[in-house]
């Protein structure tokens, strides 16, 4: 094992204290760094403090952090002195009053929803990193905290839908006569839904997939479920999908609807970034469902891919239960958590150079793509422009 001298550790990280925040919003289980990463920040010289109780909700206790090196505070002590502030959840405005000049907050910040927010941290010259705007280039894939979160989404949606639904999801040979297995569609192949089908899969349902994206079909494919095939390809700029013609609208709808109605559980993740969410099925597609069935809309929070979807509810309707999850990743914390640190931890070691020493030359592409504020300046044109119509 090494052992490092105190003058190595010094040198190493210069003085850079991290402090983790328990996060206060509503459903939020989650916590931005867990005593796993906290040990390698500390043996490579970080202080690390974690206010008292963050990673209750995710079922890491103070204690394996103290183990791990951290320091346990409240919320004061926390961010007094701070070099670096992780948190899962935008900080709010009361929270950035307590943050110093120059502190760096690294956390989702949901920037077009929080603009007072971050009309605050411009002002208090805060600087603030949102993982959202990280760029998917292949450099960093370790720091994709959308991506993991979105893993740990469709996994929990899946394990949803199997709860609220009234069969078997696997076929079983039984003394009781032979069960069929369930069918399971999930519509919108990104990461999320990618994640619902492979454990749908392992459930033993049946699974079928549909994404605008052409592309996405080679990866249902290989997960074991079968592609709905369209005569379209809605791929555009940087592997997102564009929004479809009304022509191209109608004929998506037709297919995924004679989907929707044979299938036992229907789980969408199809969103389009910055916009609300597709409708994808509509209120008649849902009359044609057999009772019993079941949707799992995780756009449900932007808009909802179904008409009837209620944020945070479950609607029954005609016998279908639409559920409505608000932040899936929290519920599966412990991991979603685990997840998180291991992103951050990776984007951390873009602040520091060589030496060990705190960068504040964001040149980095990864830096410079993810800074959403800095110096006093709001760095991401369009919530700048979202700013200013709003005469923040
Ligand atoms: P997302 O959350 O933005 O959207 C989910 C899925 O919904 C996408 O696959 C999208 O094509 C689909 N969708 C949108 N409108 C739809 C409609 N009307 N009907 C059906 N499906 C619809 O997606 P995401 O999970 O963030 O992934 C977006 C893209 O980024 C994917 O191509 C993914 O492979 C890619 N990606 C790349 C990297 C990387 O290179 N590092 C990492 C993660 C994701």
């Amino acid at each position: 094992m090494e052992i490092m001298s105190t003058a190595t550790i010094a040198h190493k990280t210069n003085g850079i204290v991290i402090a983790v925040v328990k996060e206060h919003a509503p459903c939020e289980q989650r916590v931005a760094t867990v005593p796993e990463v906290v040990r390698k920040l500390t043996t490579s010289g970080y202080e690390v403090r974690i206010e008292h109780d963050a990673g209750a909700g995710a079922f890491y206790p103070d204690d394996l952090y103290v183990a791990a090196g951290a320091k346990i505070a409240g919320r004061a002590e926390l961010l007094d002195g701070a070099t670096i502030v992780l948190c899962v959840q935008p900080p709010t405005t009361a929270d950035v009053e307590m943050l110093a000049e120059s502190t760096i907050v690294i956390g989702f910040m949901n920037a077009a929803n929080n603009l007072s927010t971050v009309a605050r941290m411009r002002d208090r010259k805060v600087t603030a990193f949102a993982l959202e705007l990280v760029p998917r280039i292949t450099r960093a894939q370790s720091m994709d905290a959308l991506s993991s979160q979105a893993t740990a989404g469709g996994y929990a949606a899946a394990i949803l839908g199997a709860y609220n639904c009234p069969k078997f999801l696997p076929m079983l040979t039984t003394a009781a006569g032979t069960i069929r297995p369930a069918t399971v569609l999930i519509l919108g192949a990104g990461v999320a839904g990618l994640t619902a089908i492979a454990t749908a899969k392992r459930l033993g349902a049946m699974v079928e997939a549909y994404d605008v994206r052409r592309a996405a079909g080679e990866q249902v494919r290989s997960l074991g479920a079968k592609f709905l095939e369209l005569e379209i390809n809605a791929e555009s700029e940087g592997g997102y999908a564009r929004e479809l013609t009304p022509e191209e609208k109608v004929e998506e709808q037709q297919m995924v609807s004679a989907a929707v109605a044979r299938a036992d559980i229907v789980i969408t993740t199809a969103s389009i970034p910055g916009r609300k969410a597709p409708v994808l099925i509509t209120r008649e597609t849902v009359a044609t469902m057999h009772p019993g069935a079941v949707i799992v809309d995780l756009a449900a929070e932007s808009g909802g891919n179904c008409e009837l979807t209620q944020s945070g509810k479950t609607v029954k309707e005609h016998g279908v239960a639409v559920v409505g999850p608000q932040n899936l990743p929290a519920r599966v914390a412990f991991h979603a958590s685990q997840m998180y640190a291991r992103n951050l931890q990776s984007f951390l070691s873009l602040l520091v150079n060589e030496g060990g020493a705190l960068t504040r030359e964001f040149t980095d592409e990864i830096l410079a793509a993810s800074l959403l504020v800095n110096a006093g300046e709001v760095r991401h044109q369009p919530t700048l422009d979202l700013i200013k119509g709003g005469r923040l």
